[in-house]
């Protein structure tokens, strides 16, 4: 079985090493181009790309209710930190919040959608008499 996505090595004991390559290419390396800084009242906007889909990877509280994000963009693999302060951190969570409740909108209809297109085809082949109760 060979796979045209995954690439082998062998190793010098022989061992064959196979390699599957990221899902999403990386993004190409530029030594000595500093990442832009997050943006610093809108945390969910990419400063590299303008995406506006920034997520937190990670996030720890600091003293003094601020707290250091390590941010992702999924759009063109920006990675950069901050630190941000409580309303800001909140305005983001809400964000993340309104993100999440669209995203699970989006699965119903789309689940409804898929549903409605089943019932069809299924009304469509009862009527073409392709369904028998010898079927069940
Ligand atoms: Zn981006």
């Amino acid at each position: 079985m060979s796979d045209e996505s995954t690439e082998h090595f062998t190793l010098p004991d022989g061992r064959v090493v196979r390699v599957f390559p990221a899902s999403q290419p990386a993004r190409p390396e530029h030594p000595g181009i500093e990442e832009p800084p997050p943006c610093e009242d809108t945390p969910q906007v990419c400063p590299s790309c303008s995406g506006q889909l920034v997520y937190p990877v990670s996030w720890e509280e600091r003293v003094g209710d601020t707290w250091k994000l390590n941010l992702r963009c999924p759009d063109c693999e920006w990675r950069g930190s901050g630190e941000f302060g409580q309303r800001i951190v909140e305005a983001f969570d809400d964000v993340l919040n309104d993100g999440t409740e669209a995203m699970l909108n989006a699965l119903r209809s789309a689940s409804r959608a898929n549903m409605e297109a089943d019932v069809e085809r299924f009304i469509t082949a009862m009527n073409g008499g392709e369904i028998e109760p010898m079927d069940f």
